[in-house]
Order: C-alpha cells, then structure tokens, then sequence
C-alpha cells in the first residue's frame, strides 16, 4: 500500500551567492526544516502542529499552506493533506527559511500523490510561498533545496532552473547576526537600475563563478565571489559586515558576502578545517560587538529535499 505520510528533511539555502542576485542558491547539509506531512480524506490543507518557531498556523498565512494550496489547484486529487512544520530554521535569517517550509511540503505532497508534477512544477507552486512571505515569487531558495546543490535560474519566463554540479571540498559558513531584517524592507532600499559598467563586472563574476565550480577551480571561485550591486547597499543594514567578511577571508575563506538578503553571511572555504577556522573568525566580531549569533558550518548538500 503506497504510503499516506512522510517525514522530510528540507534544507536551508543561500541565495544570491555575492554575483548571483535572484538567480543563483545553494542547499546546505547541516540545518533545515523537518516536517512531517499526511494525506487525509477532508479537502483542504491544515497546519496542524508548528514547532521551533512563532509562526502563523493558518493555512494562508503559512508558505506552507499557501504553496500546498497551489498545489492541490492544479491537481485532481479530492483529499487534502495535514501538515506539521518543525522549524529548525530561524524565519527572517536569510538561508531560505520560508523556502524550506514550502518545497518541503509540495514535493512530499507531489509524493504521497505518485508523482503527478515534474519538479519544475513543484518550484512553481513552492515560488507562491515565496510571493506570500517576501511579496516576490523569487525561485533561487526553492530550487536548491528541491534539487539540492547550486541552481541557477537561467530564466523566469519561461522557468528554466539549470542545476550546477558542486565541487567537492566546497564547505559553507553561515553565521546568523540576530537582528531582524525583513526581505522585503531589504529589497525596497535597492536600485531598480545599474549602470552598464556594473552589469560588465557582475556577468563577469557570475560566469565566472559558474566556470569556477564546474572546473573545480576554487580559487576562480573565490575571485568570482564578488557583488558590485547589491552588497554594497544592502551591508549598511548589517553590522561588523566589512569586518566580518575581511577576518572570514584573513582566516582562509574563499569569499563572503550577504547569505539571501541578510542579516546572515556565509563564506565558503576549500576544506571542513579551513570553514571551522572562518567561523570561528566571524564569531568573534560578534562577541566583540555584542550580538548574539548562530553559526552554520556545512558541506554543499548535493541531494536537496529528502525523507527522513
Ligand atoms: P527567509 O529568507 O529566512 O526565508 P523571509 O523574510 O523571506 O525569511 O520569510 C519569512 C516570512 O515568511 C516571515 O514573515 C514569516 O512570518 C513568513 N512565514 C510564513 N510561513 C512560514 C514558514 N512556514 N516558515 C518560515 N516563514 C514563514
């Protein structure tokens, strides 16, 4: 008999990645949402248990719910699902907390289901999460830790989500300032136009970056981790962050920039020694400053979204 319940891990994400604005993410290994999802005969979607976090329980206030919502519209299925979220991911952190809620539940829905939607379906109805919690139906937390690795949204419209093969020293450090910003206060400090000789240096770096990881250069991938667009307006809202990037690179990293729209950095380092050595660096500026953290070191998860 095809199951009626999964238990999934869905994985925290970095978005952006420095030159990648809106178009390119990473699924980590070492922290995401559990959530255990259940088909029932009553129509509908209902958020029965929300752990780990103060988050709404309604079903359209909840990515979750909304993303489920989208999902069970195009499907001809007439149950419904109950859904427990255990948060082990901060909401409002900048590694892709709403987007671990809504893939997970759409792609154990997708399951529980038989697979009726291919995944760039499941992006989609995820994306409506994303619209919920930001007001921007961006893809670039969902499609990591659907298909896990780097993603690179190639295209909006149509989608076009092209999965990059990460090299295998790759490890990240996340650390998690905690101060609030929201996504959308942090979008709406932006420009809306660049100049020309910006857009030179970023398509540089972007390309780089991508040649970087499938050649397992690190060291192209290091020069590539740069952002001439967004970083330098959104760090403002992020204090100690020159500090916090020149010690992570003093202390080996690669590069360091803004995880997603902040408040948290990650860095990547060749190596598990050298990205426990960029967290401890990056912890100190914080305890000099006197903000309390958490701090994230983990390898690249290459499987995205599992069960568990
Ligand atoms: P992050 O980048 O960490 O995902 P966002 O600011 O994009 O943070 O999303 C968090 C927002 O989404 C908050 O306003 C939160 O109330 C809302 N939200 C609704 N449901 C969830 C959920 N299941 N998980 C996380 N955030 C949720």
């Amino acid at each position: 008999m095809a199951a009626s319940e999964l238990k999934i891990f869905c994985p925290a994400t970095i978005a952006n990645i420095s030159c990648g604005f809106d178009v390119l993410g990473v699924a980590l290994d070492s922290v995401g949402d559990e959530m255990i999802i259940r088909k029932v005969a009553e129509k509908g979607i209902r958020i029965t248990k929300l752990t780990g976090q103060d988050l709404p329980t309604e079903t359209h206030l909840n990515v979750a719910g909304v993303a489920g919502l989208a999902l069970l519209g195009e499907s001809d299925y007439d149950g419904g699902f109950e859904i427990e979220i255990h948060k082990k991911i901060k909401a409002g952190s900048g590694i892709g907390s709403s987007a671990a809620s809504s893939t997970g539940a759409v792609w154990a829905m997708n399951e529980l289901l038989g697979t009726p939607f291919p995944p760039l379906e499941l992006v989609k109805f995820a994306m409506e999460g994303e619209r919920l919690a930001s007001g921007v139906a961006h893809a670039d937390n969902v499609a990591p830790a659907l298909f896990g690795g780097f993603t690179l949204v190639r295209s909006y419209e149509p989608l076009d989500i092209v999965p990059i093969a990460s090299p295998p020293q790759l490890w990240a450090t996340v650390i998690h300032p905690q101060i609030e910003i929201r996504t959308s206060d942090s979008r709406k400090i932006l420009k809306t136009n660049i100049t020309l000789a910006d857009g030179i240096k970023q398509w540089g770096n972007l390309g780089g970056l991508i040649a970087g990881l499938l050649m397992e250069d690190y060291d192209l991938i290091g020069r590539s981790l740069t952002d001439h667009i967004v970083e330098p307006i959104r760090s403002i809202l992020i204090p100690g962050f020159d500090k916090v990037k020149s010690d992570a690179i003093s202390a080996g990293a690669l590069g360091c920039g803004i995880s997603g729209s902040g408040p948290s950095i990650f860095a990547f380092s060749k190596g598990e020694d050298t990205a426990k050595k960029v967290a401890a660096a990056m912890k100190g500026i914080y305890q000099k400053i006197g903000i309390e953290y958490d701090v994230h070191v983990s390898k690249v998860n290459v499987e995205g979204v599992r069960t568990l």
